[in-house]
This record gives structure tokens, C-alpha cells and sequence, in this order.
């Protein structure tokens, strides 16, 4: 892939320190390995600094990397977003669990 394409791409990304937006010329590509690409970026308005490791390819569909049955996948990719509620109850649930996993999946220990 062209290094100003990859240069372009970054330019949706904000910074983390400051929340700009990079731009093409704050972008420094270092190298890459194939669709590995290893990227410095320095903010124009706070000039933080960091080093960016990103797989950046031009197939319209990546292909997906998951552990997950073909059922599995379906009823996840179907499901409902997490939202405020679920994450408040998986706190209040968290806050006082044990970190004991065989009783929560209900194996005996050893
Ligand atoms: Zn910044």
C-alpha cells in the first residue's frame, strides 16, 4: 500500500494526549512487514509523541479471527449491544466477587 495512503488514514486518528486530529505530515512511517506497518506520530498542537503498530490493508472484507462455533457467531452478531445497565450490573456483581471461577462455573477444586 502507498505510505501516503496509510499517511491519509491516520489523519482520522486523534491524539491521545490532546484529542487533535493528526495530519499527514505529523506521520512518520518507519517501516513495515508486509501489512504490518510500524508508525511514528507527533501531535502538531501538544507534540506527544508515540510510537503505532497497525495491520492497514485494502481487502473490503477482513477476514474475522475468532474461536467461536458458527452458531456461537450468529447469536453473538445478533445480539443487543451492552449497554449502561449491563455494565452497571456486571460492577455491582464484580464489586464483591471472590475471584473464586470454579464455583462460578461450578467445578470443585482440586
Ligand atoms: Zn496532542
Amino acid at each position: 500500500m502507498e505510505e501516503r495512503i496509510v499517511k491519509q488514514l491516520m489523519t482520522s486518528v486523534k491524539c491521545t494526549g490532546c484529542g487533535q486530529k493528526y495530519e499527514m505530515r505529523d506521520v512518520k512511517i518507519i517501516g513495515n512487514h508486509g501489512d504490518l506497518y510500524f508508525l511514528q506520530v507527533t501531535c502538531s498542537a501538544c507534540h506527544s509523541r508515540y510510537m503505532i503498530t497497525a495491520v492497514v490493508n485494502d481487502k473490503k472484507n477482513a477476514d474475522i479471527v475468532s474461536d467461536l462455533m458458527d452458531e456461537e457467531f450468529t447469536k453473538f452478531n445478533q445480539a443487543a449491544a451492552p449497554n449502561t445497565n449491563d455494565v452497571l450490573d456486571m460492577y455491582a456483581y464484580l464489586k464483591d466477587f471472590d475471584g473464586d471461577f470454579s464455583g462460578l462455573f461450578g467445578y470443585k477444586k482440586v
